[in-house]
């Protein structure tokens, strides 16, 4: 893998989580790190079993559910009830829209919406510290 540095965080984690470094553990991380989007737990798997590494839903889930503890995945859950899982490390925040035809994703970022949730979080006095900001809606293609 490229980021050498990204690898031994990665091992170092496994390693607290009392967890044997192997190497579908490994693919998981680099499935996700690939940045392709927004994959559901069953894309990781059939990605991985392409590649011809045996490896188990189970530890597929396993695997995501702690990149996602430890900052190196972040979990969408879309309203439809299957969670996405998208690389977190080296991207930056951003929101999305969603076909609800096609389920395409769109990622997208607007400076004026970003301040104007950090004026209205101020009035209220509320301490921002995240937030969810999903559209719904038909995509070009699918109109
Ligand atoms: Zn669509
Ligand atoms: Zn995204």
């Amino acid at each position: 893998m490229a980021n050498n540095k990204l690898l031994n965080d990665f091992k170092d984690v496994l390693r607290k989580e009392g967890l044997k470094i192997t190497p579908q553990r490994i693919a998981v991380l680099e499935e996700i790190m690939k940045g392709e989007g927004h994959l559901e737990s069953e894309d990781v798997y059939m990605a991985i079993k392409v590649r011809k590494t045996h490896v188990s839903r189970a530890t597929v889930y396993r695997t995501l559910d702690i990149l996602v503890q430890h900052g190196f995945a972040r979990k969408l859950n879309l309203g439809d009830g299957r969670a996405r899982y998208e690389r977190k490390i080296d991207s930056p925040h951003h929101d999305h829209m969603i076909c609800n035809d096609c389920g395409k994703i769109i990622e997208f970022v607007n400076d004026e919406i970003e301040k104007i949730q950090e004026e209205i979080t101020k009035q209220q006095q509320f301490k921002l510290q995240q937030h969810i900001h999903q559209l719904f809606g038909i995509c070009k293609e699918c109109q």
